[in-house]
């Protein structure tokens, strides 16, 4: 089982639920980077450089590299240091992140730890999708698209009120649907098909139809 998994995939294709279940079941660390980015946004003693830059968050841009690599890469080590593995969910968004991550993991010499799994989906499908999700306002948990249609009310886990994430309105799901979507992926793909370690899953089945294709991958 590789130790590092790098899950890509259009905005609403559900690295994050994914990815979750992958750490729980493999004991890894979850690397998101957008839930780093949440969490300086809300911390008040975050460093007030980096906190300017999630301008472009609020925006459907993506962020500056240089801060998703000052935060993933340091949450890395502390998983690597204590011997787990990690998941990489929407931590690489263009390639020239894709070549720093791996220039990180080279000298990390866990080159040859990568798998690449590509959650594939339309953007169609991805609009569709994020239009419908609801976030816990205490938790952070992301309700997915389907258990939010139905009819739920308030967090299944901690009682918390449901609420559309701030980047998940319509005009910002195009703006990231074309930053982030389908073309933006395609020369990452490319980039993880060259070593030989990509893997394709259809996204448009439902959770424990990808999972368990995840699962084939990963035992
Ligand atoms: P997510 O929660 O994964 O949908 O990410 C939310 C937002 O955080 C994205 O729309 C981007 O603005 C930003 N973001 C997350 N990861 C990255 C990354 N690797 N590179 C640049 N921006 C990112």
């Amino acid at each position: 089982m590789k130790k590092i998994v790098i899950l890509i995939g259009a905005p609403g294709s559900g690295k994050g639920t994914q990815a979750k279940k992958i750490a729980e079941e493999y004991h890894y660390g979850h690397i998101s980077t957008g839930d780093l980015l949440r969490a300086l946004d809300k911390d008040p003693n975050g460093n007030l450089e980096d906190k300017k830059m999630l301008a472009d968050m609020k925006a459907g841009k993506l962020v500056a590299d240089v801060l998703i690599y000052k935060l993933a890469f340091h949450e890395m080590d502390k998983y690597f240091n204590a011997g787990q593995g990690v998941v990489l969910d929407g931590a690489i968004r263009n390639v020239e992140q894709a070549e720093e991550y791996q220039k990180y993991f080279v000298n990390k010499k866990m080159e040859n730890e990568v798998t690449a799994i590509e959650i594939a989906l339309t953007d169609e499908e991805s609009f569709n999708r994020l239009t419908k999700r609801r976030v816990c306002k205490k938790c952070g948990e992301i309700i997915p698209w389907l258990a939010a249609t139905k009819d739920l009310t308030v967090c299944p886990k901690c009682g918390g009120e449901l609420e559309v994430r701030k980047d998940d309105n319509e005009e910002i799901i195009r703006k990231r649907i074309v930053e982030q979507g389908n073309l933006a992926l395609k020369p990452i793909v490319e980039y993880y098909k060259k070593p030989g370690v990509l893997q394709v899953i259809d996204g448009m089945k439902d959770i424990e139809g990808v999972w368990q294709e995840i699962k084939n991958i990963m035992d």
